[in-house]
């Protein structure tokens, strides 16, 4: 169940977090409630060590009680965790409520091998799959598919279909894939995923939120009907942030830089701006009709909860 928030104020306005100067709207009074219609799911990477694993579950204890529609959990780049990602997979399934979904990628296994992981976890009751290509694994330059793998991710949706009826995600580029010979050229492939079997998308994070609005228009013009959910990703370390969204090919706006200078050696002050930046992104895409949001937590809760506090989304109880 999700709670509304508590009408406080409709005097204060949401900070305009476009590089465009869009005028904050009155619907935007960061204080007032939303329509109690927001969904979130939260996406966590395999821990290596013990105290990780300890952190880990940590944090999915203190952001179940906020009913996530899913969690998922990643596949390391070059398929390098294929047991730790299923093991805390198979482990959210047995010991909670949740719903999880195992990524599952292209990279480093034929065909055979990556459709019998899919099969363990349908065995081990997990039926929900984030397919994707996967990036090449660290060291190589660019991705080439395995001798006897599946080449795009559009082929795994295809072959994790072809054994048994998952519900599967995909990923998508308001940015357009830095490989893509073109953003036309991407949406053509996101809609070989759709076509292929997958029933939702989850995007590349973005920092200026007309980014993500414009990919769902060209995507909506394009024919794509499923869900598009804007990945957020809230800052914990902001030059780690700048060398991955450079690597990933996000542009990250002239406004965030400003927003996080100084405080590298503050991260009180830094977690409480990204908290605020990531909620007013998402209140904005609200106010644009976006109701669902997938959360990279980078393991870690409180900046995530803090968030979906904002949006109005609350520990579930039993009263
Ligand atoms: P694809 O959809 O296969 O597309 C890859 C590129 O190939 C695109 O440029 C596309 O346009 C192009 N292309 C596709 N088909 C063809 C074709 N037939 N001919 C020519 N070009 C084609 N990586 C991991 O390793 N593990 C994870 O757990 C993981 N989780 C992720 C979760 C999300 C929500 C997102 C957005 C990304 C995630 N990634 C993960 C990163 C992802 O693996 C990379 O972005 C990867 O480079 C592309 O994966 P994809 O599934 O989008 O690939």
């Amino acid at each position: 169940m999700i709670r509304r928030t508590k009408e406080l104020s409709d005097d204060i306005l949401l900070m305009n977090v476009s590089a465009k100067g869009r005028t904050a709207h009155p619907d935007l009074a960061i204080a007032s409630a939303l329509p109690n219609d927001v969904q979130v799911s939260f996406e966590f990477f395999p821990p290596k060590t013990e105290k990780a694993t300890e952190s880990l579950w940590n944090s999915i204890q203190r952001l179940a009680p906020l009913n996530p529609s899913y969690v998922s959990v990643t596949y390391g780049a070059g398929g390098t965790t294929r047991e730790r990602t299923h093991n805390t997979v198979a482990r959210i399934r047995k010991e909670t409520n949740l719903e999880p979904a195992a990524h599952l990628t292209c990279v480093g296994a034929d065909q055979g091998e990556v459709l019998d992981v899919a099969r363990q976890y349908w065995d081990a009751g997990i039926r929900h799959i984030v397919a994707l290509r996967g990036d090449p694994p660290h060291g190589a330059e660019k991705y080439t598919p395995h001798p006897g793998g599946f080449a795009y991710a559009s082929d795994l949706v295809s072959g994790l279909k072809s054994i048994a009826d998952f519900e599967i995600s995909v990923a998508a580029y308001p940015e357009t894939h830095p490989e893509a010979k073109s953003p036309e050229a991407d949406l053509d492939n996101l809609k070989r995923k759709i076509d292929a079997g997958a029933t939702e998308a989850i995007t590349q994070y973005f920092t200026d939120i007309d980014i993500f609005l414009r990919y769902l228009e060209r995507a909506r013009a394009a024919g794509i009907t499923i869900p598009i959910i804007p990945g957020i990703l809230p800052v914990t370390q902001f030059k780690r942030f700048v060398e991955f969204s450079n690597r990933s090919g996000t542009s990250v706006s002239k406004w965030m830089f400003e927003l996080f200078e100084g405080l590298d050696d503050d991260p009180v002050s830094r977690q409480l701006v990204a908290a605020s930046v990531a909620a007013e992104q998402c209140r904005a895409l609200h106010a644009n009709g976006v109701n669902q949001f997938h959360f990279y937590t980078m393991n870690r809760a409180d900046l995530c909860y803090a968030i979906c506090h904002i949006l109005g989304v609350r520990a579930q109880t039993d009263d």
